[in-house]
């Protein structure tokens, strides 16, 4: 694996890559990789593709300064993970490298997407991810995009930004990889103490709860119950949302059809998780 810091040394390479007629794939991160990550890796690989992945913690995304600061960081373990997964190139950029002086912060038109659920909870977060994001497709210009179900809003504003953009990646989705016990992979969750570890089961419980029972007709009931038992749990819930899984509007009137996605953000401590699950695919 070829280590990069700098955007000339990255497009070098990757020219030289195009020429020999290879597609590329890009797999951004934040590092503190886990297997979730490295399935995005495995699959660009599998599609034969020169598989560029970053590791940066993108300060433009949080809007929690101590959530930045404490961001985990293992950039030894994170290159062996990826050295194994057969990843071509590692770009580690620095912040200057990024956003250089002077840069011009563009805003993105996301509408309804940035209103609601992490965009409400988390003002300025897509903003942030679709600056870094903007930057990435158009230093890479990749073939394809990965991106992870874990982070489902996300993978809709990305798209949006897309569009937006006209960045023409084709984008892959990768399903949510969960430990045993059904918590989501996060690179957050190695912030967790032993005790908050053994309760964030209940975070991935609540959607498992909604998709076992729920059912057509009003189902706000069921959600609020699901923030009633997280919360009597000590999670400090952000949402716990049964939304339209296209468009991720609320859904209180279920027809039994309509594809549905449940999703939730809560804090165990100071640890802000996330995850989502889809109740209904027609
Ligand atoms: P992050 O480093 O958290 O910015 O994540 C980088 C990419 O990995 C994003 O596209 C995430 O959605 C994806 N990802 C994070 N956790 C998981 C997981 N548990 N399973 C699959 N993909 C994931």
């Amino acid at each position: 694996m070829i280590l990069v810091k700098t955007i000339e040394h990255l497009q070098e390479i990757t020219a030289l890559n195009r020429e020999a007629g290879r597609q590329i794939g890009m797999v951004p991160t934040m590092g503190a990789l886990h297997p979730g990550h490295i399935s995005l890796i495995n699959s660009s690989k599998q599609a034969g593709e020169y598989c560029v992945c970053s590791i940066f913690i993108n300060p433009a995304q949080f809007n929690d300064p101590s959530d930045f600061e404490k961001y985990p960081v293992t950039i030894e373990e994170d290159i062996d993970l990826l050295e194994g997964a057969g990843c071509d190139l590692l770009f580690l950029p620095g912040v200057a490298t990024l956003y250089p002086a002077g840069d011009i912060k563009k805003v993105f038109d996301l509408g309804y997407l940035e209103q609601i659920l992490e965009g409400k909870y988390r003002p300025g977060h897509f903003q942030g991810v679709c600056r870094v994001v903007d930057k990435f497709l158009s230093i890479v210009r990749p073939d394809r995009l990965y991106l992870g179900q874990k982070d489902y809003q996300q993978c809709m504003v990305v798209r949006k930004m897309m569009a937006l953009e006209g960045h023409q990646a084709e984008m892959t989705i990768m399903p949510t990889l969960r430990e045993a016990d059904g918590l989501a992979m996060s690179s957050r969750n190695l912030r967790l103490n032993d005790t908050q570890r053994k309760q964030a089961i209940a975070i991935s419980r609540s959607l498992y709860d909604i998709k076992e029972h729920i059912a057509p007709g009003n189902v706000e009931g069921l959600a609020e119950r699901s923030i009633a038992k997280l919360t009597a749990q000590g999670f400090n819930v952000d949402y716990i949302s049964i939304a339209d899984a296209g468009t991720l509007e609320p859904v209180t009137d279920w027809d039994g059809r309509q594809a549905l996605v449940a999703l939730v953000a809560a804090y165990s401590g100071e640890v802000r998780l996330i995850d989502n699950v889809l109740l209904h695919a027609p």
